[in-house]
C-alpha cells in the first residue's frame, strides 16, 4: 500500500489539520493521525490522512498496532492501551517522557448518521486517563464524536472541492486545445495558455472582453456569421454546437482554421451562467499532412533553382563562339561556385536532418572558448556580406563550455545567417553572450522582420518556416533551425526564440559551462 498524505490548498488544509490537531488535543492526546476510511473500521483502509505532530515515517507502526491491538466499534468508540516504553520511542515519544511515564495508543472511530468518516489514532500520557471526562462519560464523548464529525465531513468535502479544483486548473492550463471561458454576457473570464498561443492575445488582455471581437470568428466561407451564429450563444439556448469548423483572425490578422465544440454551465434555475469554448486548431493538422507535399515541392525548388544557375553559366562557357573577357569569365565561374554551395548545403542539410531522425548525431565534446569561436564566425559573416554590421556584447571571463566545436560554429552561423536572411534593411545584429549557474547563454538579435507568436513554436520543426509569402521567398528548406535545435539538445542545452513580428527577433542558445558539466565525452 502505498501512503500519502493528502495535499490540499491553504484553508482546506489548514481546516483539516486544525480539526484534527484540536480533536486529538481535546482527548488529552500528543500527537496522532487522522485516516479518511468509509470502512466500519480497518486502519490501513485507506491512503488520505492528516497528521498531527506525528513523523510520517512512523505511521506505519501506528496503524499496525491498531489493526492488532484493541479495536474500537459502535458500542465502544474510543478505546486504548498501554504501551511498553520501546515502542512509545519508535512512535516518536521522547525518550524521557516514555520512562517517565506510560504512554497509551488510541483509536476513536468516528462516524456520523451517514456512516464512518475514519479513524483518530493518537498516543497520550496514560495518568491523563482518569481526569478525561469523555472516557467515562459516554454520552458527551457521543456528543464530541457528533460534533467531530461534522467538521470533518465538511473539511474534507472543501478538501476534494479544492483538489478537484486544481485538476481542473491543472487540465486547463496545459492542455493543448484552446480553452476559452465566458461568463454570461459572453465577456472572457479565462484564457488558456494554448488559447494564447493560438491567437497571439495574452489572457491579460482579452479578460473582460467580448469574445466575438477577440476571436473574430468568420465562417468557412469568410463571411461573418453574425452574433446569433455564435457558438456560445447557441449553446445557451440549447442547441449542441460540436465540432464546428470555422475561421478565427489571430491577433496578427492571420486565419486560423479551427474546429470549436461549445458547452454550456447553467444554474441550478437552468440560466446559463458560463460557456466554455474548445478551440482546436486544424491548420496544424492540414499543415502536417502537407507537409509531405511541401517536402518534396520546398526540395526541389531548391535544388532546381542552383542546378539551373549552374546549368545556364556552364552552357554559355561550353559555347565555343561565347567570347568572354577575363571579368565576365571570373564572375560566372564565382556564381557557379556559389550555387554549388548552395546545393552543397542543401544536401548536406538534409543528410543532416536524416541523421538526427535516425538518432545517429555523434557529438565530440570537449571544453570550449565561445569568445575567439564567436568572433571566427562573426569574421566569415562580415566577409561574405561586408553590409552587415555586428555588434559583440561578451563578458569577460566567459567560463568555457563543454561542446562540439564544429556543431557549435554551425549553430551560431545559422542564426547569423538567418538574422541577415529574415532581416529587409540592411541588417544590424547583435551577438550577445550572458552567465547563469550552470550555462552559458549565446544570443543572436535582429531588428529584422520579427516571428509572429504562433510561428515561434513550430519554425524548430523540420521544413518549417514562418510567415507569408514575402519571408518564404527567402532561401530556405526549414531545416536550419531543425538542425541547430538537434544539435543544441544533444549538448544538453536549449534553444528558443524571442521576437515581436516586424521589431526583430533573438534567438537564444544554452551550453553547460564546463566546471557543471557531467557528460560524456562522445553524445549520440
Ligand atoms: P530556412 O531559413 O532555411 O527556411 P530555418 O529552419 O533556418 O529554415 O528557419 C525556419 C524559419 O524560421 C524560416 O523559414 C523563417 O521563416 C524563420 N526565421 C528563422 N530565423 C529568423 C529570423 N532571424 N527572423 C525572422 N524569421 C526567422
Amino acid at each position: 500500500m502505498s501512503w500519502f498524505q493528502g495535499r490540499q490548498g491553504g484553508d482546506a488544509l489548514d481546516q483539516l489539520t486544525i480539526l484534527v490537531g484540536s480533536a486529538i488535543r481535546l482527548l488529552h492526546g500528543d500527537s496522532g493521525v487522522f485516516v479518511v476510511s468509509n470502512e466500519a473500521f480497518d486502519p490501513q483502509s485507506s491512503s488520505e490522512y492528516t497528521l498531527y505532530r506525528l513523523n510520517e515515517l512512523v505511521l506505519p507502526v501506528l496503524l499496525s498496532c491498531a489493526q492488532e491491538g484493541m479495536q474500537p466499534s459502535s458500542l465502544q468508540p474510543l478505546v486504548a492501551e498501554i504501551i511498553t516504553p520501546e515502542l512509545a520511542m519508535r512512535l516518536g515519544v521522547e525518550p524521557g517522557e516514555a520512562e517517565q511515564q506510560e504512554i497509551e495508543r488510541c483509536s476513536l472511530m468516528v462516524n456520523d448518521g451517514a456512516g464512518p468518516i475514519g479513524a483518530l489514532h493518537f498516543l497520550r500520557p496514560a495518568r491523563r486517563h482518569e481526569c478525561f471526562a469523555f472516557d467515562g462519560e459516554e454520552k458527551t464523548l457521543r456528543l464530541f464524536i457528533a460534533q467531530l464529525a461534522t467538521g470533518l465531513r465538511f473539511a474534507l468535502k472543501s478538501q476534494s472541492l479544492v483538489k478537484e479544483q486544481s485538476r481542473l486548473a491543472a487540465i486547463f492550463q496545459h492542455s493543448a486545445e484552446g480553452i476559452l471561458i465566458v461568463d454570461n454576457a459572453l465577456r472572457i473570464i479565462n484564457f488558456n495558455p494554448a488559447m494564447e498561443r493560438l491567437t497571439g492575445w495574452r489572457e491579460s488582455e482579452v479578460l473582460g472582453r467580448f469574445y466575438f471581437e477577440v476571436l473574430r470568428p468568420k465562417d468557412r466561407q469568410g463571411s461573418d456569421p453574425g452574433l446569433q451564429n455564435s457558438p456560445i450563444l447557441q449553446v445557451f439556448a440549447g442547441q449542441e454546437v460540436i465540432n464546428r469548423e470555422m475561421v478565427i483572425v489571430a491577433r496578427d490578422g492571420q486565419r486560423i482554421g479551427v474546429s470549436v465544440t461549445a458547452s454550456c454551465i447553467r444554474s441550478t434555475w437552468g440560466e446559463p451562467m458560463n460557456g466554455i469554448l474548445n478551440v482546436r486548431d486544424l491548420t496544424r493538422e492540414r499543415e502536417q499532412e502537407e507537409q509531405r507535399s511541401t517536402f518534396i515541392s520546398v526540395i526541389s525548388h531548391e535544388l532546381q533553382t542552383p542546378i539551373a544557375i549552374i546549368k545556364g553559366y556552364a552552357s554559355t562557357l561550353a559555347r565555343t563562339d561565347a567570347k568572354l573577357d577575363a571579368d565576365a569569365l571570373h564572375s560566372r565561374l564565382v556564381a557557379i561556385e556559389e550555387e554549388a554551395d548552395r546545393l552543397n548545403k542543401l544536401v548536406g542539410n538534409l543528410l543532416y536532418a536524416s541523421r538526427i531522425q535516425a538518432g545517429g548525431l555523434q557529438m565530440e565534446l570537449s571544453a570550449l572558448d565561445l569568445p575567439p569561436l564567436i568572433q571566427g564566425v562573426v569574421r566569415r559573416l562580415k566577409a561574405k556580406s561586408p553590409g552587415v554590421s555586428v555588434t559583440l556584447a561578451i563578458p569577460p571571463n566567459l567560463p568555457t563550455v563543454v561542446a562540439d566545436r564544429e556543431r557549435i560554429e554551425e549553430v551560431l552561423q545559422n542564426l547569423l545567417d538567418n538574422a541577415v536572411k529574415y532581416s529587409p534593411r540592411l541588417a544590424h545584429l547583435t551577438v550577445s553572450c550572458r552567465i547563469t549557474g550552470d550555462e552559458v547563454i549565446v544570443s543572436v538579435s535582429d531588428a529584422g522582420m520579427g516571428i509572429s507568436l504562433r510561428d515561434q513554436e513550430q519554425i524548430f520543426d523540420r521544413f518549417q518556416r514562418a510567415g507569408d509569402a514575402h519571408s518564404r521567398s527567402a532561401p530556405g528548406a526549414g531545416l536550419g533551425l531543425y538542425i541547430c535545435r538537434a544539435i543544441v539538445e544533444a549538448h544538453g542545452g536549449r534553444i528558443w526564440v524571442e521576437s515581436t513580428l516586424r521589431q526583430g527577433s533573438t534567438f537564444s542558445f544554452s551550453l553547460p559551462r564546463e566546471e557543471k558539466a557531467h557528460l560524456p565525452m562522445v553524445v549520440f
